[in-house]
């Protein structure tokens, strides 16, 4: 039997998506176009009907929404299948379509093969909708017929009647009850005929409609003798399929409903086939993410997104350094549950905020769908996302083996839609691409912003803050000891100072990162690790019968949390700490944050055996009312005011007072930053008590040589 060749209409104002789609199905389609609504309604009137409509959303005058409406409000073009073409995918957007009448999205950029697939699973679906309302119409016809004539056993007619047909039937009296089936009807269903015969027909009733669905059927069935659509079934064995259902009324010669006809196809194959194409053309096998088909598009959608709203996104790639070494190593099936693992890892640390996408091998792709009103922000979110990713998937490599397996993952981040005027999806991938090899090719930081992204300053900035984060997370630091001393140069004490054990730079210096610690929030983390180090530090003073008291340093932020104190009781508790020898160091700033707070919390403080110090006293604006009353221990001049001794008057005057203040006080005085002879004996000669620590007796060293030297 010769086929007539199928026909498509395009309707699109973009030349560049008429002539994509045209290529796609000029070798088996006859094709139509359309540049724009009125000439759409006019081309779906002509005969032959075009098969089936490609239907943009976006046109001028008369938008596609607008065309489907008068399509399907017309019985004429009302059965051609209408796929629309967007560029935008929501939610509200689709389901709007839906209701319209629309069968189905197609989102732009189009991949060939699922746009050629899509269409020819809804001719098929189309053809058999056709085909069943036929049938209905046919055997309606034959049965108010059959009715009309004088005869026994109608049933019997009715069943020879329907054992033709090769689509599911039922027959039913005006209460809905069984009063004939065929043998498609068991096949379908899973009953046969003497089950059937008798029930109710929402035997076959799945739970996927509401209330107001089948109320809307009955109402069309009364005013227009017929319905039919898409609907879900259920199957005697519990499974609920798609099926293509069209009923129908049939009356008697008074024009009473005698029976309903229902004639029926199950299409759920056809719609399987659809989304397990939609899965392979989508999706990576391996990983079940998106694969870079659908990233590509994604990104491109963003981008789109974005422009006009001025907001910022953040996207990242990442891969695998030593990915190939361990695939040669070890076999394939390690380097696959390696890169499911991977792919788990981000798409928990992303949650719902992003498309994690599976690129190839061992590259993986992350857009982020939280956006910013600035690109700093969105910049700053994507690196701290990059920095967990980084620091979960080094976490991952111990679980599969000690040594060999230490993931290496390098990063590249950029913003979109990108700084730079119009860029497209593969402007912004060689924009990841290139921060991501910068990473390959640094020693240190694993974690690339694409250098036009944003101003270099704060670049320095985000990589430190991602460096930081790590560091915090792997405990990279160190507590470095400066000793004090009396002037007869015997230890009084000692200051613990942080140290950040960077894996190329060496030590960093505190004054490179508490600051920006201080301003992210990070400062409480490394504090909290100070603390505990400090009374691991005073354990082993102890286990070895040294009683110098200990001082470290206090943020304000810690200062001020309100679960301070219970913190410091449990860890008292822990490390069974009684006696006076920790001294927390606190800024005079910290001091006079909120007086009545800092008072209480001092004194719980102290209660609980901690001294206090203040730190870098002079520099601020201290209540020396309220000092008085604080359980202070100490106070520590400021190296500023040392650097200018003896020949700055001012500072020395200053220095007098401040020496003279803690004696009255009776507060024990720590001079910092001693580097000469000349600044000690000015100190000594001001108060022959004071203590000393500065280079000049010693600067701050290492545990491991503090012990060798000290003790
Ligand atoms: P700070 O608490 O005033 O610590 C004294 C700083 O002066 C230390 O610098 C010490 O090495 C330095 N210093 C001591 N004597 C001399 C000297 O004779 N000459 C010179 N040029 N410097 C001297 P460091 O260790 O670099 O620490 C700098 C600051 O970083 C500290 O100032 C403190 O504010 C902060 N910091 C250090 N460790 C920690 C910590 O564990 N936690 C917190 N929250 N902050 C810390
Ligand atoms: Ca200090
Ligand atoms: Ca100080």
């Amino acid at each position: 039997m010769a086929t007539k060749k199928l026909s498509i209409l395009i309707v699109d104002d973009l030349p560049s998506n008429i002539h994509l789609l045209a290529e796609i199905f000029s070798d088996n389609y006859g094709i139509f176009i359309a540049t724009n609504g009125p000439t759409a309604l006019e081309m779906a009137h002509q005969t032959p009907r075009p098969d089936i409509i490609l239907l943009d959303i976006m046109m001028p005058h008369m938008n596609g929404y607008e065309v489907l409406q008068k399509l399907k409000s017309d019985p004429a073009t009302a059965l051609i299948p209408v796929l629309f073409i967007s560029a935008i995918e929501t939610q509200e957007s689709q389901e709007y379509g839906f209701s319209l009448g629309a069968v189905d999205y197609i989102i732009k950029p189009f991949n060939p093969n699922l746009v050629r697939a899509r269409v020819e699973a809804h001719l098929r679906i189309n053809h058999l909708y056709v085909d069943i309302l036929r049938e209905n119409s046919m055997l309606t016809g034959k049965i108010a017929q059959l009715e009309s004539e004088e005869c026994n056993d109608k049933s019997s007619l009715f069943q020879e009647l329907f054992s033709h047909t090769r689509d599911g039937v039922t027959l039913t009296d005006m209460r809905g009850t069984i009063l004939s089936v065929n043998e498609a009807f068991t096949h379908i269903t899973g009953y046969t005929i003497d089950e059937a015969y008798g029930k109710n027909t929402s035997i076959l009733k799945s739970n996927r409609h509401d209330d107001l669905f089948y109320e809307a059927i009955w109402q069309e069935l009364v005013q227009r003798g017929l319905w039919s659509s898409e609907i879900y079934c259920k199957r005697k064995n519990g499974e609920v399929y798609q099926s293509l259902l069209s009923i129908s009324t049939i009356k008697n010669k008074k024009g009473d409903v005698i029976y309903y006809l229902a004639v029926f196809c199950d299409i759920s194959h056809l719609r399987q086939a659809k989304d397990q194409l939609r899965e392979l053309t989508f999706y990576d096998k391996l990983t079940s993410l998106p694969n870079r088909t659908l990233f590509i598009e994604r990104l491109s959608q963003l981008i789109q997104t974005l422009k006009p709203l001025n907001q910022y996104g953040g996207a990242l790639t990442l891969d695998i350094d030593n990915f190939r070494e361990i695939n040669v190593l070890k076999d394939i099936t390690v380097g696959d549950s390696i890169i499911t693992a991977i792919a788990k890892k981000i798409t928990a640390i992303t949650a719902k905020d992003a498309v994690v996408s599976h690129l190839n091998a061992d590259l993986f792709a992350v857009v982020f769908t939280k956006f910013f009103d600035n690109a700093e922000d969105a910049a700053s979110h994507a690196m701290q996302k990059a920095s967990e990713i980084e620091i979960s998937i080094k976490q991952l490599s111990y679980e599969f083996d000690h040594d060999l397996f230490k993931l290496r993952p390098s990063i590249g981040v950029t913003i979109i839609p990108g700084i730079k005027e119009n860029l497209n999806a593969s402007d912004i991938i060689r924009e990841l691409e290139s921060a991501r090899m910068a990473s390959k090719r640094s020693e240190g930081g694993k974690i690339s912003l694409f250098n036009e992204a944003i101003g270099s300053a704060l670049k320095d900035r985000l990589e430190l803050e991602h460096e930081l984060l790590t560091a915090i997370k792997e405990e990279n630091f160190e507590l470095f000891i400066q000793t004090q001393f009396s002037k007869d140069l015997c230890i009084t004490g000692l200051e613990v100072l942080i140290r950040w054990k960077h894996a190329t730079k060496g030590y960093i210096s505190p004054f490179a990162f508490i600051p920006l610690a201080e301003k992210n929030g990070m400062i409480l983390e490394i504090d909290k690790w100070v603390i505990k180090e400090s009374f691991i530090l005073f354990q082993k003073f102890q286990a070895k019968g040294l009683d110098y008291p200990i001082s470290f340093n206090i943020s304000s932020q810690q200062f001020q949390r309100k679960e301070f104190v219970e913190d410091m009781r449990n860890l008292a508790q822990h490390y069974n700490y009684k006696s006076g020898s920790l001294i927390l160091e606190i800024t005079e700033y910290t001091m006079i944050q909120d007086m009545a707070n800092v008072t209480q919390v001092m004194q719980e403080l102290h209660d609980l055996g901690f001294a206090f110090a203040i730190d870098d006293f002079g520099t601020g604006y201290s209540n020396l009312h309220c000092m008085q009353d604080l359980p202070i221990y100490e106070l520590k001049i400021d190296k500023t005011f040392i650097d200018k001794i003896p020949a700055d008057n001012n500072s020395m005057n200053l220095v007098h007072v401040m020496m003279d203040m803690g004696k009255r006080f009776g507060y024990h005085v720590v001079v910092e930053g001693i580097e000469t002879q000349e600044q000690a004996d000015t100190i000594y000669e001001i108060n022959p008590n004071a203590i000393i620590q500065g280079y000049l007796y010693s600067k701050p060293i290492s545990q491991d040589e503090w012990f060798t030297k000290y003790s």
